[in-house]
């Protein structure tokens, strides 16, 4: 039996867009294959707000992440983390030969404006990167107020991870000042994993330019440098079957259902599981920076959340259990994709049923 999929990633992925992943292939040198990068970009554009170019990456997340970190330090990163997708970022850069600098924030807590001012004020760095939204923990960062920090640092290419958040709830990029936002597509997006997206902003190209060791599959320039020359293509072989789905989704988020109602639905469904949460458990993340995503229960019962996600595997449903070293501290819920309340509901009261609550 199929599981419906309440995890962070990946999520339950329309059949109208699964049909789309199994169409039959085009010449990636073709004018269609332009054609359809150049569309799959403009509408990037929307979701995220911006003018900047955008870049794919056959790659998850993690490959855009890495080759950001590479392709944009020339002095000195300094990484804000929230949790373990923030850690991995440091990771990056340091098996990069990239100089950093971790800073990470105990657990539940989001990245304070005032740290980052802090830390950039001392001149040693020229890139930062922060989790927008931190899947370990459930927490969502305040980044409008990083945004009115980061407009002190002008010198300074801003590197944000919305990879469980875009599509999701609204970032926008250029308002907030981000050089490279980066998202994947098996989370809020909804589709399969396998493609990774980010914006391009000049800042962040002209810093590359000054960098000279950007590796070569993601040096994130060289992918800009490509879409230039050759109208909208990717240097190597790109998972065009992605390409279509991510092409059909975003007309689906765009144009039928539409941004705004789209985060109005992740906001409402957010509401109701930590309402929930609130009345059998407690959330986990400190109040005021809580995921619009997904949401990180505190297990306050010590409830067998193992054994929880059986019996709920048994009646076609999984929820995650949490993340690293808060597995059976935490569970965790997602309300993100195309999932709608009724989902959320069932969840719930099934959850209630196991749980005799
Ligand atoms: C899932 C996730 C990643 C990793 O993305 P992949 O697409 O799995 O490489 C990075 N950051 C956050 C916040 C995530 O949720």
């Amino acid at each position: 039996m199929h599981k419906k999929l309440f995890i962070p990633g990946p999520v339950e992925v329309r059949p109208e867009v699964l049909k789309k992943m199994s169409e039959p292939m085009i010449g990636h040198r073709s004018k269609d294959a332009s054609a359809l990068q150049r569309r799959i970009s403009d509408n990037m554009r929307k979701l995220f707000y911006t003018e900047s170019e955008i870049l794919l990456s056959t790659t998850s997340g993690s490959g855009l992440m890495e080759g950001a970190v590479r392709s944009c330090t020339a002095k000195r990163a300094a990484v804000f983390s929230v949790g373990a997708f923030g850690n991995r970022w440091y990771e990056m850069a340091k098996y990069n030969n990239v100089p950093a600098d971790l800073y990470e924030a105990e657990w539940g807590k989001p990245t304070k404006p005032e740290l980052i001012d802090e830390v950039l004020s001392t001149g040693k760095y020229d890139l930062i990167t922060v989790t927008h939204n931190e899947t370990s923990t459930g927490i969502m960062n305040p980044v409008d107020e990083i945004a009115e920090v980061m407009k002190k640092y002008p010198e300074v290419v801003y590197c944000l991870d919305t990879v469980s958040s875009a599509a999701g709830t609204k970032i926008e990029v250029d308002k907030l000042g981000v050089d490279i936002c980066i998202t994947s597509t098996q989370k809020a997006i909804g589709l399969p994993p396998g493609m990774a997206i980010c914006t391009f902003s000049e800042k962040a190209r002209e810093r590359a330019e000054k960098v000279p060791f950007r590796g070569v599959y993601l040096d994130l320039l060289a992918l800009y440098k490509y879409i230039q020359k050759k109208d909208y293509q990717y240097p190597s072989t790109p998972s065009l079957s992605h390409m279509f789905a991510l092409d059909y989704q975003l007309d689906y988020i765009l144009n039928e259902e539409g941004l705004e109602n789209r985060f109005a639905r992740h906001i409402s469904m957010a509401e109701v599981v930590r309402a929930w949460a609130e009345k059998h458990f407690e959330v986990f993340p400190e109040k005021g920076y809580w995921s619009n995503t997904l949401t990180n229960i505190k297990n306050t019962r010590e409830i067998d959340v193992a054994a929880l996600n059986k019996e709920l595997g048994a009646r076609g449903m999984q929820l995650s259990n949490g993340y690293g070293k808060l597995k059976d501290k935490t569970f965790r819920i997602a309300h993100m994709a195309d999932m709608q309340m009724e989902d959320i509901k069932e969840l719930l009261s099934n959850i209630e049923d196991i749980l005799k609550l």
